[in-house]
């Protein structure tokens, strides 16, 4: 196995390991990367974002141009106070350079309300992540405890672990090619951190047509 470079999911290119997110660090310092390289996480974000927040997908290019227009008139009404304000009193998008909807006033006053809402929802999602990390680290303790001590412990791992690479990993292959609902759920589960009760069947065949277009554009240019 190369350890240097890995291939995505999406798109199918073996990428360096630094062109993937991290998604954990563990005890003993080695760091493991998500299943989708950034490149294309970011370019399925968006729309993803807009499915789940009920608002409607607007291409790049034209939230762009929607900038310009505005950069012109060198006005902006706030969309919560509702008052006309020159643009230097809203903050920035950084990728596309759009003004947030909110104005700075609104945005600090907004910003600390909602954070007293919800300061139980960061604590929560921390905890939980430290309790999994413990739960992990004790039943692996144990199992090699076992594997040590116990024959036929032993003998039943090394059956499965043959089983496993034989089997599941051909299912898994098969799941990979066809798209299967369970399959597009566990990447938005573990790159989008979505929730299950939010997945959708729109947000699934959006993710759907994302990934097989991007395959077959992948496929083109290996022919051409
Ligand atoms: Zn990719
Ligand atoms: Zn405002």
């Amino acid at each position: 196995m190369n350890l240097t470079s890995k291939k995505c999911k999406i798109c199918d290119v073996e990428k360096p390991l630094n062109k993937f997110g991290i998604s954990r660090i563990k005890k003993d310092g080695t760091v493991s990367r998500k299943p989708i390289c950034m490149s294309c996480k970011g370019k399925i974000y968006v729309k993803i974002r807009c499915l789940r927040e009920g608002r409607e997908y607007i291409p790049l290019t034209e939230r762009r141009a929607r900038v310009d227009v505005q950069i012109k008139s060198g006005t902006k009404q706030c969309s919560r106070c509702k008052i006309l304000k020159p643009l230097d009193n809203f903050y920035r998008d950084k990728r596309c350079r759009a003004f947030g909807s909110y104005c700075k006033a609104c945005c600090l006053i907004y910003g600390k309300e909602n954070y007293k809402h919800k300061p139980h929802k960061i604590i929560t999602e921390e905890m939980r992540l430290q309790r999994k990390l413990k739960q992990r680290q004790q039943t692996r303790e144990r199992n090699k405890e076992r594997y040590k001590n116990d024959k036929e412990y032993r003998n039943k791992y090394i059956i499965a672990r043959s089983v496993y690479n034989t089997t599941v990993r051909k299912r898994r292959e098969r799941y990979r090619r066809e798209l299967t609902d369970q399959y597009l759920k566990n990447i938005l589960q573990k790159i989008y951190s979505i929730r299950w009760s939010e997945f959708t069947p729109e947000i699934l065949q959006e993710l759907r047509t994302v990934i097989s277009t991007r395959r077959l554009l992948r496929q083109l240019r290996k022919e051409i």
